[in-house]
């Protein structure tokens, strides 16, 4: 069965050219970079390229780029490495829509004694900007805000959020995970002391992240060992995944464009498609400030997780604002900090692009999905209410 993959927030294909540039690290370049001789040293060589490359995407220094192994890593780093870098201060503050990369560590180091402060959205998925300038105080040590959000495609306004928080003195983190790739960067004219990327959300293999610190930022590296990455982050460096988010960082660049435009119409037939065709949806998440690739949708009075087994058996892959923890099925904390009704929060379906999809790709599932909310809400005693009760007037 052909897979019609609409998951791409979730994670990406290892793009080909990229696999290709991986190949050779493994058997026959397999030297340390730490290594006196030349067989090692040429490894870091390639190191080096790959920093220069992923500096070139982010528009900075190829000396504040450190590689990790994902961004749970990255995003760890950043708030344990800069909270240990300003031992006086103990508040961090943060969002309700974080990625549990971001919002467990946070409220773990609640019982550690610090304050954290996790800041609202509206139903829109946006910030209040005048809240977070009350929170900032002189205790404050981080603020943690991610770029955009991962089930709903909302962007905050990540560089007035900089401006923000730096003129108050503190440090500001964000999580672009979801973002690199998808938004062009220019981090040599921004705020932003430290950013999260992740590579395999931009089609390089998984296990594999960069922490951007800017030069000059406080920060205590997290993984302590040897004196890899200036002693910035322990540990051999995994070279061929290097190499490969290197070759990976340099496409999406080149690719930038093709997602702002070819991906974005894509996405827009889709959600059109399906706004047209089955009634009582609803489009989570700000119309007007959103990643070009994703759209979360509500199919109300049906449930989300049997939508996504449905698709799953016509080999389209997407994904659902809920979890299923201890057989109840939860709508996720981003859904619920939205404030989104119940019948709707349940139905709530995330398609997230690639440039790898295909106008077929949308024509299949505007096939294949209306019929399938029918069926489904055929045998919904939510939707028999709904019905019953708009008859009624
Ligand atoms: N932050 C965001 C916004 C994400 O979407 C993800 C992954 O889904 C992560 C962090 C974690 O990245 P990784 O899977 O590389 O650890």
């Amino acid at each position: 069965m052909a897979i019609i993959y609409f998951d791409n927030n979730a994670t990406t294909k290892v793009a080909e050219e990229v696999l290709e540039e991986i190949r050779p690290y493994f058997c026959k370049l397999y030297g340390n970079p730490s290594s006196m001789h030349t067989f090692g040293g040429q490894v870091g060589v390639r190191i080096r390229r790959a920093r220069e490359q992923v500096a070139g995407l982010l528009g900075c220094g190829p000396s504040e780029i450190i590689f990790t192994a994902g961004g749970t890593e990255s995003d760890n780093a950043a708030i344990m490495g800069t909270l240990a870098a300003v031992p006086n201060k103990r508040k961090v503050i943060t969002t309700r829509v974080e990625h549990p990369a971001v919002l467990a560590v946070c409220r773990e180091l609640e019982n550690h004694g610090y304050t954290v402060v996790e800041l609202g959205v509206d139903k829109l998925g946006r910030l209040d900007l005048a809240e977070l300038q009350e929170q900032l105080d002189d205790d404050t040590a981080v603020v943690t805000i991610m770029y955009a959000n991962n089930e709903t495609g909302v962007v905050f306004p990540i560089e007035k959020i900089a401006d923000m928080v730096t003129s108050r003195g503190v440090l500001f983190h964000t999580d672009a995970v979801q973002v690199v790739g998808k938004i062009p960067l220019n981090l040599s004219k921004s705020n932003i002391d430290l950013l999260s990327l992740s590579g395999h959300k931009l089609h390089a293999p998984k296990g594999i992240g960069v922490l951007y610190v800017r030069r000059g930022t406080k920060f205590s590296p997290f993984l302590i060992g040897g004196h890899q990455e200036k002693g910035r982050r322990g540990g051999t460096e995994n070279i061929p995944y290097i190499a490969g988010l290197g070759k990976a960082c340099e496409m999406a660049a080149l690719h930038l464009e093709e997602e702002n435009t070819r991906v974005r119409s894509l996405r827009d037939t889709l959600e059109q498609g399906l706004l047209e065709r089955i009634p009582q949806t609803l489009v989570n998440g700000d119309p007007e400030s959103r990643l070009p690739n994703t759209v979360s949708l509500s199919f109300e009075y049906v449930e989300g997780e049997s939508i996504l087994l449905m698709l799953s058996n016509l080999g389209i892959c997407a994904s659902s604002g809920s979890a299923c923890t201890s057989g109840s099925l939860e709508p996720s904390h981003v859904l619920r900090a939205m404030g989104i009704p119940f019948t709707a929060a349940h139905g709530s379906i995330r398609f997230s692009l690639s440039i790898y999809n295909t106008e077929e790709d949308i024509d299949y599932i505007l096939e294949q999905l209306p019929p399938i909310i029918e069926r489904l809400r055929d045998i919904s005693p939510f939707w028999k209410d709904y019905v019953k009760a708009s008859s009624q007037g």
